[in-house]
């Protein structure tokens, strides 16, 4: 009895969620159009715009449409791996899932409805860093994920060796950018998505190029570059006089970075998690020899390699210079290697061995690349629309072995020179730089002899050398608003030596600095929190 009822039961159930899921999808569908149809009408002049949005009317006969479309489809280089209407009827399929519908994971503000995926799609601004392994895989997985508006800056061109991995380049695109090429490859692929390319040095864009951005995510393989890209976004970064990060100044990152079969993934929220700068200490130090090692005591094949290719080739080969990227010059600096490791009882110079310790090459693996980027992308799209809550806050990942993943929560650094608030001082705007150093010193959390005082990476005064002294000193007389370029708030870094505990130490201190109405009178401080 009881099963029949049950069985009952539940093929009504069935039969329930059958006409729920048609209800939806209708709903859905009947959605979907509007923007689509709008966005057809606004991109009609770029061309290349969804050919798709007419026909998605009719998207249950996809197949029968293909002809149209491929008709309409102006990218008639693209080897699309679906067709455009095919991607229409069932691509936002997943996506719609994520966004559409509660869940238990999601994030705090998340409202569940497709304008969700509208707005990701309208207003949503990503910049891509690096085209190269891991950037290829971001730009696909953005564009496949729903992000319309993406750029990507590199300063690179491409080289046959990368071919293996940045799977959007071929041998013909050899010595284009990187950026471009790419760019290029995932329009002609994926309809609806404008990548606007930057090929240039990340350091030749300003500040306003960096900040029109909602998320930058960064497929970088240098730390110099994520230092940087992480300085440009905290400058963003503004508090409040409780030292607490104001939310609309906060720029959120995200980072993949890869080397062979070990990678990592993080969320950086300036302000809330901690920068690239606050766990700086987990990248391990770049690895350098001496050259009195090299030239004197080697111990290792590495020890040889170094010394055929730093001192060697340099005494044979008066002036001309080494080109890493000459079969020839390379077979030379191996030879020369073999010849020093047998000469000091050393094995394993190998010519692989040779290219890794002369060009530096981190091996990279393409199916690390693909797993990072994924596990960025989908950060990205946490971030953007709290379909779920952001991984906090640190991912690697370990493939050597088996696998093993894991997320660490790193905490940050208050004192961060990069992220962190610096210590808060409210000044009249009459106050002269020399008044102001004078005042560093007393202050009770800065306790700063003898600083060397920098604003915006522009010195306003050094102690040393003596040349930078003289050059600056004129500045001690003016006033510090002056030298800020009159801006009411601005930030001072003073590198000086501080003492504790009766030991002398030298320390760099940011200093939050906000200036009072202009008033003529004696030169005050007040002391955030009333310290
Ligand atoms: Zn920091």
């Amino acid at each position: 009895m009881a099963t029949t009822i049950t069985g009952q039961l539940m093929s009504f159930i069935d039969k329930i969620k059958r006409v729920i899921k048609k209800i939806t999808h209708t709903l859905l569908t009947s959605v979907r159009l509007k923007p689509t149809r709008r966005e057809g009408e606004e991109g009609g002049e770029e061309g290349g715009e969804d050919p798709s949005s007419s026909a998605s009317t009719n998207h249950k006969d996809d197949k029968q449409e293909n002809q149209d479309q491929n008709q309409s489809q102006e990218n008639k280089g693209s080897a699309a791996m679906a067709s455009p209407t095919e991607q229409q009827g069932s691509r936002w399929r997943d996506l719609d899932k994520l966004l559409a519908r509660p869940g238990n994971l999601v994030g705090s503000n998340f409202d569940p409805s497709p304008q969700l995926k509208e707005d990701l799609q309208e207003y949503t601004k990503v910049l891509v860093v690096g085209a190269g392994g891991l950037g290829c895989e971001l730009l696909k997985d953005f564009a496949l994920m729903g992000f319309r508006n993406i750029e990507v800056i590199d300063m690179d061109t491409i080289e046959v060796s990368n071919l293996n991995r940045q799977f959007l380049f071929r041998l013909q695109d050899v010595g284009k950018p990187k950026a471009e090429v790419a760019a290029m490859r995932v329009m002609e692929r994926v309809s609806g998505v404008n990548i606007v390319p930057h090929f240039c040095r990340i350091e030749d864009k300003d500040l306003e190029f960096y900040s029109q951005f909602n998320i930058i995510a960064l497929g970088l393989d240098s730390i110099e570059a994520r230092s940087y890209i992480n300085g440009v976004v905290c400058s963003f970064l503004e508090y409040d006089a409780d030292d607490n990060a104001l939310e609309a100044s906060i720029k959120p990152m995200v980072d993949g970075g890869t080397e062979g079969f070990k990678g990592h993934a993080r969320v950086i929220l300036p302000g809330l998690t901690p920068c690239f700068e606050c766990t700086i200490w987990l990248f391990p130090p770049q690895v350098k020899y001496p050259l009195c090692t090299l030239a004197e005591t080697p111990r290792t094949a590495a020890h040889c390699i170094e010394y055929a290719h730093l001192i060697k080739w340099g005494e044979v080969h008066s002036g001309k210079p080494f080109d890493p990227d000459d079969p020839k010059h390379m077979q030379w600096v191996y030879a020369e290697a073999v010849m020093r490791a047998e000469l000091f009882g050393i094995t394993g110079v190998t010519y692989t061995l040779t290219q890794g310790v002369v060009k530096n090459i981190i091996p990279a693996i393409a199916s690390t690349n693909a797993i990072v980027s994924a596990a960025c992308a989908l950060e990205a799209l946490k971030i953007a629309t709290a379909c779920s809550q952001t991984m906090s806050n640190y991912l690697t990942y370990n493939g050597q072995e088996g696998l093993h993943t894991k997320v660490t929560e790193f905490v940050k650094d208050n004192d961060c020179l990069v992220c962190g608030p610096g210590v808060l001082i409210e000044l009249d705007s009459s106050v002269t730089l020399q008044k102001f150093i004078e005042l560093i010193g007393e202050h009770p959390k800065l306790l700063l002899s003898k600083p060397s005082v920098t604003c915006r990476g522009e010195n306003l005064y050094m102690q040393a050398p003596p040349v930078l002294e003289e050059m600056t000193r004129s500045n001690l007389q003016k006033p510090l608003y002056d030298l800020m370029d009159k801006l009411s708030y601005g930030i001072i870094h003073a590198n000086g030596m501080t003492r504790a505990n009766g030991i002398t130490t030298s320390c760099l201190k940011k200093i939050r600095i906000s200036f009072k109405v202009i008033a003529d009178g004696v030169a005050d401080m007040d002391t955030a929190g009333g310290v």
